[in-house]
């Protein structure tokens, strides 16, 4: 039993889980770790404001355990005795203070899997592995639950978990509101109203920490204002953005939530997803929040806005961390369209031209968040269609945003945006002319391009990439029934307008940093 012998239990940067039951338990004998390593600052360059974000929010947890009589040790960047390297790091801990036992909760990273499945096989010690109580799936419910079925959708993986979990349900078994899916109505696109509340922003000074990071000369990119950071780093800070987003955002979360704008970062968004991922809040406690605030304001807030935001946390969450574990570790070399393009370098310092881009990529460099459409639509977008190398996609995504860990990471970005699983997670890819943006946002208006010109001078390069990744990628989607209209619509265009295409496309994919 826990607690009887000398026992060390590892807490990772994202298993800030402060009700799991390992702290309910009596503390006998209990030594709990927590390390800032290089191995996690190096592995990828990380946006500043991720750095800065798991590291306070781990100290603020290490803090919270203490003053509740935990015994805690806390390996700080800069810390001497720390050798910045997991294995390393716990067997001089276990040898030091004599440990006779080791407990970690699951990784939700295959690479921090490995690394301490493999330490655990060399130990001497016994070893347990526990869950870390946070998602409504295990690792592999996904898998089983699609086994034996031809294609895997989303939308009924959802439904079952809606089912399972009772939530939004009538009569045991029917969809509340009388649909399971309320998508199409939330499509519209923000014009200035219904007027947006201020984010729910900390505006912390933290300094301290920054200064530690750069003594410890970490390479990082990104913008960062130490006087105000703006995420929430602490269980408290995490309670209070889903208290806000209830009472302010959640009433048009549907309605706006694919609209894009210039001056707008959040737009009705919760920015939860960092509180989410380190599992400061638990997606239960999330979802149940929210649908608790909707049965208290119903003659406020419309069924679809809350059927929009559960969607997102039990469907498209637990479904990418299902593909996630069952289609890792070969997933990470998933390029079925043989994209070979570098990365612009403009996704590093927002200097382009197209205004969307430069709008999407100043707000990620900012804020070290982006919206899902943004990412879908705008950076993923380009990105695809100028056959980009998905490995160079992943550094970037992973890098850039704060709530970037590889499990939600990769199969949105991998799978979802630039379907390099050849349409495991998307049923046909993400990609779109112009037109769809113009729809959809602001950005077209300001833009040096005409985003009703097909080809030529000042046209949209959206519009030209479309047509030509279809046309150079045919071969991919030939079989795709979803695909069909758009591939009858290439047909119909000439040869001399697809040689214009051509001439345009191959001078945007050479020279992007002229655009
Ligand atoms: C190319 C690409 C890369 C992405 N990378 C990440 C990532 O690294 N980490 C990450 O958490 N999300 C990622 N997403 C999903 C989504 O964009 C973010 O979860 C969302 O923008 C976070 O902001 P929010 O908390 O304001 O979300 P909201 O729009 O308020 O949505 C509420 C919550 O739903 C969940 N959610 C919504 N969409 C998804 C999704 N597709 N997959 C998983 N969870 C979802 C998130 O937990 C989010 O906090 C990515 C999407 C794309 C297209
Ligand atoms: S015109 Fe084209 S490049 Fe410019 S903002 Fe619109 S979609 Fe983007």
């Amino acid at each position: 039993m826990a607690g009887q012998v000398k026992t060390l239990r590892l807490i990772l940067g994202d298993q800030l889980n402060y009700q799991h039951s390992w702290f309910k338990q009596e503390q006998k004998n209990l030594l709990y770790v927590f390390m800032e390593m290089r191995q996690e600052t190096d592995y990828v360059l990380h946006h500043i404001q991720k750095i800065v974000g798991f590291f306070r929010s781990m100290r603020n947890f290490a803090e919270y355990l203490r003053k509740r009589e935990h015994e805690v040790i806390y390996l700080k960047i800069n810390d001497l005795r720390n050798q910045q390297i997991l294995s390393k790091n716990l067997s001089w801990l276990i040898s030091e203070y004599k440990i006779e036992k080791f407990e970690y909760q699951l990784p939700d990273e295959f690479r921090l899997d490995k690394q301490l499945k493999d330490f655990c096989k060399g130990l001497s010690i016994v070893s347990e592995a526990y869950d870390t109580e946070h998602f409504f799936t295990s690792r592999e419910d996904l898998a089983k639950f699609y086994e034996g079925k031809k294609q895997m959708t989303m939308e009924y993986f959802y439904r079952e978990m809606r089912k399972k979990h009772e939530i939004l349900l009538v009569n045991e078994k029917d969809p509340e509101g009388g649909k399971w899916n309320f998508d199409k109505t939330n499509r519209k696109k923000w014009m200035g109203k219904p007027e947006i509340p201020h984010e729910r922003g900390f505006r912390k000074d933290i300094s301290e920490t920054l200064q530690e990071i750069r003594k410890a000369e970490i390479k990082s990119f990104g913008n960062i204002d130490a006087g105000k950071y703006n995420w929430p780093t602490s269980r408290e800070d995490s309670l209070s953005v889903l208290n806000y987003f209830c009472k302010n955002l959640l009433v048009h979360f549907g309605d706006f939530q694919d609209a894009m704008h210039i001056s707008e970062a959040y737009l009705f968004h919760s920015r939860l997803s960092f509180a989410l991922n380190t599992k400061m809040l638990s997606p239960k406690e999330v979802i149940d929040s929210v649908i608790g605030h909707w049965r208290e304001n119903q003659d406020q807030i419309d069924i679809s806005q809350v059927e929009g935001f559960v969607r997102q946390i039990l469907g498209w969450r637990e479904y990418m961390r299902g593909i996630y574990w069952k289609e890792m570790p070969g997933y990470k070399q998933a390029n079925k369209l043989s994209n070979q393009n570098k990365l612009p370098e403009f996704y590093w310092n927002a200097n382009t031209k197209m205004n969307c881009l430069k709008h999407s990529i100043k707000q990620s460099l900012d804020n070290a968040y982006a919206h899902h459409i943004q990412r879908l639509m705008i950076t993923g977008n380009y990105a695809l269609l100028t056959q980009t190398h998905p490995d160079e996609v992943d550094a970037w995504y992973l890098g850039i945003y704060i709530d970037a860990i590889e499990w939600v990471e990769i199969t949105n970005t991998r799978g979802m945006s630039q379907f390099a699983d050849g349409g495991l997670v998307a049923t046909k890819p993400y990609v779109s002319s112009g037109a769809y943006i113009n729809k959809m946002s602001n950005y077209c208006k300001g833009c040096v391009y005409d985003v009703k010109k097909k080809t030529g001078e000042n046209s949209c390069p959206f519009n030209s990439l479309y047509w030509n990744f279809l046309n150079t990628k045919r071969e991919y989607f030939q079989n795709n029934r979803r695909m069909a209209m758009m591939l009858k619509m290439l047909d119909k265009k000439s040869n001399q307008e697809l040689s214009k295409i051509k001439e345009r496309d191959h001078s945007i994919i050479s020279n992007p940093q002229n655009f």
